[in-house]
């Protein structure tokens, strides 16, 4: 495959950088990223580590479409290790919905479309299953309604 690199302010992911692509179907991109962080912050003392203890098991995690290809993200997160307990982590990402199969960002844009739009018609358009797009739904749902709820 050619060295063409996709640019990260096209990413657009804070402290990630694209390190390569694959066209993988006429519908379908993956892009390869890494964190440009040296450091993780402890989930249990929430002190910053520097030691890198190993990688995950790399994920794919969907993600905004890229010119009209459905986007996937090959991301391997990584363990590091907390000097004060002696314990390993896995470093925590802000651009992910913790937990979940894709993007904090593809997860908005499915809830946005998922406010004016038919569940499974939604599903149909991004190939996910209805019980996905309902899950982000409601999530999202409540997000909204309890930060608007604190903001009175
Ligand atoms: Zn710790």
């Amino acid at each position: 495959m050619a060295d063409y690199q996709i640019p990260d302010e096209l990413l657009g992911l804070p402290n990630v950088k694209a390190v390569s692509y694959q066209i993988t179907s006429a519908e379908r991109i993956e892009v390869c990223i890494e964190s440009r962080l040296d450091a993780a912050v402890c989930p249990n003392c929430q002190r910053v580590s520097t030691q890198m203890h190993d990688t995950a098991e790399p994920q794919t995690l969907r993600d905004l479409a890229i010119w009209g290809r459905q986007c996937w993200l090959r991301y391997a997160p990584r363990r590091f290790a907390c000097a004060t307990y002696h314990r390993t982590f896995v470093e925590r990402v802000a651009w992910r919905e913790p937990g979940f199969a894709h993007t904090l960002r593809y997860a908005q844009q499915i809830y946005e479309r998922t406010r004016h739009e038919d569940i499974a018609q939604v599903a149909l358009d991004e190939g996910l299953s209805q019980d996905t797009v309902r899950g982000i739904f409601e999530r999202w749902g409540k997000k909204r309604s309890t930060s608007a709820a604190t903001h009175l």
